[in-house]
């Protein structure tokens, strides 16, 4: 039996790693939508090869090349943010959420409030909607996949358990390309540094907030929303083959752990065969030919960014959204060369400091405080160019 496939942010990462699931397996999915931000001539081609419906792209500026590009072959094309929202509203079996940022955020809600089932990859959606998104779910009846490696490793382990026996839970760190360099190494690390993962193969703001860190702190308060244990059962430890990909402690002193090839396609697989499990095109786990596994406690020093995470969640009500938002702006700030790698932690915190917002209550709410922080990130950014 075919099921229908909704793809946000098809030209990305993960979103190539979705469509070589797909291309493997093209008797078992039928594309409704695929969206990109820019990118008309890619999203044209992946549309045609997979024969889907509708291609979407964020940049309406780009909507006559789409056009252009997709002219004869019967492919609707359409642009602009409402347009990504109307795509991932048309109801489909699965919608695989892989776009970046808190742009992703208005098409995530929309397939949540069609009651979907969502493989939810963008985590800055979570980060910063939290409470407004997760009641969303539980009000449409949507279905929520954690596709991110750690939560889907979490979400692997908790099958079949109860949340309450539930000690502790774990989240696995690579410690980044940066992991083992010392402070004054860190002020001086470039952008091509940064990106240049030891294990992952991903998109550049993913790749530089594994280097901060940041990633592993947004991941926390993710982690936070998607598994009701508390704050106090939730942590971090660093482990840099990336085999383990998170792990739960339950009360009798069991732990459970997920361990794979350090590939998006297979927590991926793992949302888009839910509750069953598909082939995926990878070599097995070879442990005799990795050899060691190592863990280490975060340093907090060095990398900041998981403890402005964890006291942004403890903190609540905007704080969350305000430090996503911040990083967002210092990542693409330091991509472009204008500010120093450890510049990023230093910016969101100062953009904490600055600001005070209660919870958002709505998805309203969400993005006019998302633009409020990035105006406040902008300001700093002003004052701080390369210090
Ligand atoms: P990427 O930069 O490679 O791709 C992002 C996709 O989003 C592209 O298709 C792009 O066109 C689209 N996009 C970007 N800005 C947009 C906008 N303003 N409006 C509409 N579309 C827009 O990113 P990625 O590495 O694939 O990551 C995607 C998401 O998945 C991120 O939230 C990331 O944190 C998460 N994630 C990625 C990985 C990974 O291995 N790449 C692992 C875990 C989680
Ligand atoms: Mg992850």
């Amino acid at each position: 039996m075919t099921r229908s496939l909704t793809l946000l942010g098809a030209t990305g990462s993960i979103g190539a790693s979705t469509l070589d699931l797909v291309r493997h397996n093209r008797d078992l999915w039928q594309v409704e939508a695929l969206t990109a931000n820019g990118s008309a001539a890619e999203l044209a081609a992946l549309a045609r090869e997979f024969g889907a419906k509708l291609a979407v792209v964020g940049d309406e500026a780009c909507l006559p090349q789409l056009r252009a590009a997709l002219a004869g072959s019967g492919i609707e094309a359409a642009g602009g943010r409402k347009a990504l929202c109307e795509a991932a509203a048309r109801p489909v079996d699965m919608t695989v959420a892989a776009i970046v940022g808190c742009a992703g955020l208005g098409p995530v809600m929309a397939a949540v409030e069609r009651g979907g089932t969502v493989a939810l990859a963008n985590k800055e959606a979570l980060v910063s909607a939290g409470d407004v998104l997760m009641q969303a779910v539980r009000r449409h009846g949507a279905t929520l996949l954690p596709t991110d490696s750690e939560h889907n490793a979490i979400f692997q382990c908790l099958a079949g358990n109860r949340i309450e026996d539930v000690a502790r839970i774990t989240l696995t760190a690579s410690g980044g390309p940066l992991r083992t360099w010392t402070q004054a190494q860190l002020d001086a690390a470039t952008p091509a540094q940064a990106v240049a993962h030891p294990n992952w193969s991903m998109g550049a703001k993913i790749s530089v907030d594994s280097a901060t860190m940041m990633n592993k702190g947004l991941e926390y308060i993710e982690a936070f929303h998607l598994f009701p244990v508390g704050l106090e059962k939730l942590g971090i430890v660093v482990h840099p083959q990336s085999v383990i990909h998170s792990m739960v402690e339950f009360r009798d002193r069991s732990t459970l752990a997920q361990l794979g090839p350090s590939d998006m396609r297979v927590p991926i697989a793992s949302c888009l065969a839910w509750p069953q499990r598909m082939d995926t095109p990878l070599a097995p786990l070879d442990l005799a030919a990795i050899g060691e596994l190592t863990f280490f406690p975060p340093d907090e020093e060095r990398f900041p960014a998981t403890r402005l995470c964890r006291e942004a969640i403890a903190a609540g009500g905007g704080a969350p959204a305000i430090l996503n938002a911040a990083n967002e702006v210092a990542v693409a700030a330091f991509l472009a060369g204008q500010i120093r790698f450890t510049r990023i932690a230093a910016m969101v915190e100062e953009t904490l400091a600055h600001m005070n917002a209660p919870a958002p209550q709505s998805l309203e709410d969400v993005l006019a405080l998302d633009a409020d922080a990035r105006a406040r990130a902008a300001a700093i950014l002003e004052t701080s160019a390369l210090v």
